[in-house]
């Protein structure tokens, strides 16, 4: 029987509280909650796993989901982790893997954190969703909305990709453009929560997008035979990505499944919109509101995630970085995936190649590593 209660990640002493109705941000601090498992799957539960379907939901010891409830999925997660032979030997890497989250339903890994936040509301009773996004957390919580049965309501930048925006309309959510970044889209949803009652599952402001995230680092872990890479290159906006697959890390380690180092964690940024990197790079626990973001990669255009702490945490105890990559980079660097691997890189995934030679040539990464990337969403997601 999985149990769980909720611990602020910010208030110390630790502050917890029940895991009933659908949770918000800390009330006393403002800062996200995160699960805390009252038992972790035994060592032995591993060599159990075999038989389960390749969704997320083989891990489901590990997902906050009590026994005889059923999720919302879409069959989310079972990626391809892809050796990339040519593009390693172009840029002078010896083992380099891409992890394809392209291939999800909705075209991205959010479908692993809205399958996650979306069960958990749909459970507690709610009909009614809202999220703000850059993009592709508003397909997801649109088909997933609808696969439970529940309308959503969608605010996005004017400027988010054409095929986004369709998508989003297609899965039937109610989609309202805004000028401006994601920040003032979090703005509206919060006020449409506050007047209709609707569920808001921004990123971090409930703590179930990330557990479904988590299994980002659970599936990599299985697929490399129950070892871990020497480093992860992430493109990184919200965080949830990167501080859901720490917590995987944690939590395998807690419960036996892995030993051995952890990998170091990289975020990758746009030059364009660097709050992180600037934070890491300048010894700061929390990131400076980056003004005017701009960057072609939707999904990094993030200027104040509510995640900074978090993902500053994780980058510094993994012993990782944060490096920034001009937006003619990382497209080109998309490209190179596209044309020498058949891998439909986003702009994002192409970051996450980008960064990854750009942290090699500053020696950072050494060519021998076993180093993963990922490419985060699909690339004809943004092709207008
Ligand atoms: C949302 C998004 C990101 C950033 O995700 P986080 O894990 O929240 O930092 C990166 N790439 C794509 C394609 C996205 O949709």
């Amino acid at each position: 029987m999985t149990t769980w209660t909720l611990e602020c990640s910010a208030c110390d002493p630790v502050r917890t509280r029940e895991a009933d109705g659908f949770p918000d941000v800390c009330e006393v601090c403002g800062s996200p909650y995160l699960v805390r498992y009252a038992t972790l799957p035994s060592p032995e539960a591993r060599a159990h796993l075999g038989a389960r379907r390749w969704t997320m939901w083989r891990y489901d010891g590990w997902l906050p989901l009590r026994d005889g409830e059923h999720p919302v999925t879409l069959g989310e997660g079972g990626t391809p982790l892809l050796k990339v032979e040519r593009v390693a030997a172009r840029q002078g890497f010896d083992q380099l893997w891409v992890k394809d989250e392209g291939t999800n339903p909705t075209g991205s890994f959010k479908a692993r954190g809205l399958a996650a936040a979306v069960t958990r509301a749909a459970l507690a009773g709610a009909k009614e969703f809202v999220v703000p996004t850059a993009g592709n957390a508003g397909i997801a919580l649109a088909a997933y909305a609808t696969r439970a049965g529940a309308s959503a309501r969608v605010y996005a930048p004017a400027t988010t990709p054409r095929p986004i925006l369709d998508q989003i309309r297609a899965f039937g959510a109610d989609l309202t453009l805004l000028d401006g970044h994601i920040g003032d889209c979090g703005i509206a949803a919060r006020l449409h929560a506050a007047d209709t009652g609707a569920i808001d599952v921004s990123t971090l402001r409930e703590p179930y997008r990330i557990e479904g995230k988590k299994t980002l680092g659970l599936e990599l872990a299985e697929q490399l035979g129950w070892t871990l890479p020497d480093a992860i290159v992430y493109p990184t906006g919200g965080g949830t990505g990167l501080i859901g697959m720490w917590k995987a890390f944690q939590e395998l380690h807690q419960s036996g499944w892995l030993r051995g180092p952890l990998p170091r964690m990289y975020t990758v940024q746009a030059s364009g919109c660097a709050p992180v990197v600037q934070a890491f790079e300048s010894g700061a626990e929390r990131c400076t509101p980056w003004p005017d973001p701009t960057t072609v990669a939707a999904g990094l255009r993030v200027p104040a995630p509510l995640g900074d702490r978090l993902m500053l945490r994780a980058l510094r105890e993994s012993g990782g970085g944060a490096v920034a990559v001009s937006d003619e980079a990382l497209a080109a660097a998309a490209h190179e995936l596209q044309v020498a691997e058949g891998i439909d890189a986003s702009p994002e995934g192409g970051a996450a190649l980008s960064g990854a030679v750009a942290l090699k040539n500053r020696g950072v990464l050494r060519p021998e590593q076993r180093i993963v990337l990922f490419n985060t969403g699909a690339g004809w997601l943004y092709r207008t």
